[in-house]
């Protein structure tokens, strides 16, 4: 499944909607110097550029306290030409990753992740979803893979991947399963799967002998080697599965895409060509 060329098609899409929208604003908040969230922070603005998104590039010190983050959120839930906020995770030990999301403005929150999103997603109305989540969704409606009805299971339970997902696969009629670290004989469930992701962070977890012969299996996972960049689950897995999605080119430029239009949608909310449900 080709996540990189589906994200580019949108990102075209997307710079002509900008075109006509007018200006869109995203503002990134980076704490610390972990080496990923750079990368990643550098990949969203390169991408933003791209389609005519103006990010804005916050960064503060590994010693921000948490008080000092919110003080920066604040700023920017009140500066009217911010339309998105995103906080890169993970945040230093020291800052409460919860209390951060639950500070920022739930109508520029781009990942979903403030408890009044993260409510509607579970009462599947309308609102703000994060673009990961979303953009397995847009792969699995590319490729035609049918939801209703089937069998989906999650591996991986984390607010910004494994929980939103497995909402989104239960709005659309799946059966899912959500599996983590405590669960038992992880086979027995991933076997079962028409539909597997793995969003775990572990290399090679998901072997062929885990998977359902033709099964559309979605690798969330990015672990960073020396020999590059691999997925949760091994390349053996080609051989068994119906669709697959590489790493790298799979689910990632999903993410960035589906996070531009988030910035996007979040712009529409806050000029009122959409309405937004809190308002
Ligand atoms: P988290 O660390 O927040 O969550 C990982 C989840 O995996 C947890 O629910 C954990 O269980 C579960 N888990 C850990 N070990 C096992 C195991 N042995 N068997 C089954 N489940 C296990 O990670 P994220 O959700 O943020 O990210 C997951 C992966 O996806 C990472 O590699 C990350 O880099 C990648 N990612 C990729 C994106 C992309 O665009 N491609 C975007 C976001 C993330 P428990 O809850 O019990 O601890």
């Amino acid at each position: 499944m080709d996540g990189r060329g589906l994200a580019a098609r949108i990102r075209e899409e997307l710079k002509v909607e900008i075109a006509g929208f007018g200006p869109v604003r995203l503002a990134t908040v980076l704490v610390g110097d972990d080496p990923a969230s750079h990368v990643y922070i550098r990949l969203k603005h390169k991408a933003a550029d791209d389609v005519g998104i103006h990010a804005i590039d916050k960064r503060l010190p590994g010693d921000t306290s948490e008080e000092e983050l919110l003080v920066l959120i604040e700023e920017l839930n009140g500066d009217d030409s911010v339309d998105g906020i995103l906080v890169q995770t993970p945040l230093p030990p020291q800052i409460d990753e919860a209390r951060v999301m639950r500070m920022i403005e739930p109508v520029k929150d781009v990942d979903g992740l403030h408890p009044f999103n993260a409510g509607q997603l579970f009462f599947g109305q309308e609102t703000l979803v994060g673009a990961t989540p979303v953009g397995v969704m847009r792969l699995l409606a590319e490729y035609k893979i049918p939801i209703a009805g089937a069998r989906a299971v999650v591996v991986g339970r984390s607010l910004i991947v494994g929980r939103p997902l497995a909402m989104l696969l239960l709005h659309a009629n799946a059966t899912i399963t959500i599996c983590h670290s405590r669960t038992e004989d992880l086979a027995r469930h991933t076997l079962d799967a028409d539909i597997l992701v793995a969003a775990v962070g572990y290399l090679g977890l998901i072997t062929a002998d885990m998977v359902k012969t033709g099964a559309a299996v979605i690798d969330v996972g990015m672990n960073r080697t020396e020999e590059g960049l691999f997925g949760d689950v091994d390349p053996g897995v080609a051989d068994v599965a119906g669709f697959l999605t590489p790493v790298p080119g799979g689910v990632g430029p999903m993410t960035i895409a589906c996070l531009l239009e988030n910035a996007l949608k979040a712009a529409r909310y806050r000029s009122g060509a959409l309405v937004f449900p809190l308002i």
